[in-house]
């Protein structure tokens, strides 16, 4: 059986402002090291998102002009976009593209840019301030740490059905008052991260590959120990030395 994933670049050509195309390079490379074939589009303005041709969205983070335009565009893809959350789609969105999956974002001049409202948080401005450093995070159902930075003048407040993606060890999240960072909604992980976060985090990149196998798959037993190939061993989530154990 051969197995393969596509993934959906949501306006990768204008939210790409960290190399978050890095996110996309880092899931091929792990995808390979399964033995899944792993490729990619970029879905932009003007053009439909088909819910039914993609196993993973990437949305990547942005400037408040790039927002404004998408903010507007988006609202003729929210449909699907929202189809696909609801039914298990796997998704990462980052700082940008996290703000625009809520109700809405307010930009740094004031202007209230309309989410989708797929996830029931909503990011509010700073007067003349913005988040920058380093975070630590915890997830609180794994235990796993989290590693970012952040850049960001919104800050976001979560609603209902959200869980962080960790409580801040160190830095400020999502807003700075609560603790929290990021967003996790069925298989939808959303972070202030900037950039390439799945390198320095390669526990996230697992359970994205893992939610969108099992969802395409779902016959495979991708948790079996007794498989000895390749795929089957990282998909057990034992480490790969050379895949996970990257030091930073
Ligand atoms: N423009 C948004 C903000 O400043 C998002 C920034 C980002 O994507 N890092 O909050």
């Amino acid at each position: 059986m051969s197995y393969s994933l596509k993934v959906g670049h949501l306006y990768g050509d204008l939210m790409n402002t960290y190399g978050d195309i890095g996110n996309i390079l880092v899931l091929k490379h792990l995808a390979k090291e399964m033995g899944v074939e792993l490729d990619d589009e970029v879905v932009s303005l003007d053009q439909p998102f088909d819910k039914d041709k993609y196993d993973i969205v990437i949305f990547g983070g942005g400037q408040d002009f790039e927002q404004s335009i998408i903010s507007k565009d988006i609202q003729t893809k929210k449909t699907d976009l929202i189809d696909f959350i609801e039914d298990g789609g796997s998704m990462v969105a980052i700082c940008g593209g996290y703000q625009l999956l809520g109700h809405y974002y307010i930009g740094a001049n004031g202007e209230k840019l309309e989410g989708i409202g797929a996830l029931d948080h909503y990011t509010e401005k700073q007067e003349n301030h913005r988040f920058i450093g380093d975070v630590l995070i915890e997830n609180q159902e794994t235990g796993e740490k989290y590693r970012g930075f952040e850049n960001h003048q919104g800050i976001t407040f979560l609603g209902e059905g959200e869980r962080p993606l960790g409580n801040v060890l160190e830095g400020y999240g999502n807003n700075g008052e609560d603790k929290t960072e990021g967003a996790i909604y069925k298989n939808v992980y959303c972070t202030y991260f900037h950039g390439p976060i799945l390198a320095r985090n390669n526990q996230i990149a697992k359970h994205v590959l893992m939610n969108a196998l099992s969802r395409k798959y779902p016959d495979a037993d991708l948790t079996t120990q007794k498989e000895t190939s390749s795929f089957r061993n990282i998909l057990k989530i034992k480490p790969n030395k050379k895949a996970f154990d990257i030091k930073v």
